[in-house]
């Protein structure tokens, strides 16, 4: 049998990059998987996938988190993959920047976990995968500062919500990838200008020569949404970065 046979999976920012990867990858490991996102366009290319079922959801909405979890849930899994890079030292980076990094990058993940947790606790167990970054309390990246601070509390969640329910058959860890290529990094690659240049920084940072891949991230989610005896751990996935 799959290995995520009659698990349930809710993921966030499913309509690209790694939580879509995740969601097909979840949905091929056996799960029935919930792939949510703000943007219906994205989503749309799920639709028709064997076991997946996508549902519009806003995770810095507190009405709309509840209600999609009511109605969709339980869930066996919860990967938490919502997030955004703002560029910026502390020094260039404004208040609404930061506010919305945390919103979205630490508070989005309280949230869900909040609308989840309850039901894996009756159930007796549940795997909850947020996504973090080796830019985190991994490793000082420059020009990354709300970034780094808001994945670094990511970590610190994991953490939290690890040594709270261990006992109770909840586990909880954290992903921090490298640099992988996803939608976003495409745009952040032709924001700087010079398109090419930026893509060759970027995979010069990565001593394995080359970027990640969405499909090589999402198979450490598939594992830990099925590992048995972890819990509490900040995994990095990073070509070397971080060796
Ligand atoms: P991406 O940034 O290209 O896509 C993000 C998705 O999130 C989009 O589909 C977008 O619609 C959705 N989204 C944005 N706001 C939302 C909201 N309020 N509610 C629900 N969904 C929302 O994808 P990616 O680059 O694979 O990044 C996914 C996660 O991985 C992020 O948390 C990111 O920080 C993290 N990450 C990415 C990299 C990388 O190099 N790509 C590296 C480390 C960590």
């Amino acid at each position: 049998s799959l290995p995520l046979e009659g698990k349930r999976a809710l993921v966030t920012a499913a309509g690209q990059g790694i939580g879509r990867a995740s969601a097909l990858a979840f949905a091929r490991a056996g799960a029935d998987v919930v792939a949510t996102d703000i943007n219906a366009e994205a989503l749309a290319t799920l639709h028709g996938e064997d076991r997946i079922t996508t549902r519009i959801l806003d995770v810095l909405k507190d009405e709309m988190v509840a209600n999609v979890v009511g109605e969709t849930g339980p869930f066996d899994i919860l990967f938490n993959c919502a997030g955004f890079v703002h560029a910026g030292t502390i020094l260039d980076m404004p208040d609404k920047d930061l506010d919305f990094a945390l919103d979205l990058n630490v508070r989005a993940m309280i949230r869900t976990i909040r609308a989840v947790l309850p039901s894996m606790l009756e159930r007796g167990g549940g795997s909850i995968i947020n996504m973090a970054s080796v830019a985190s309390s991994i490793k000082g990246v420059p020009n990354r500062c709300a970034y780094t601070v808001t994945k670094a509390a990511v970590i610190g969640l994991t953490k939290s919500v690890a040594a709270d329910y261990v006992t109770q058959g909840i586990r909880c860890n954290a992903i921090c990838p490298g640099t992988v290529e996803s939608p976003s990094l495409q745009d952040r690659m032709r924001a700087q200008g010079d398109y090419d240049a930026a893509r060759a920084a970027f995979i010069a940072r990565q001593p394995m020569g080359r970027l990640g891949t969405p499909e090589e991230i999402a198979d450490l989610a598939v594992y830990l949404a099925g590992a048995t005896y972890t819990s509490g751990q900040a995994y990095a996935i990073d070509g070397g970065w971080t060796i």
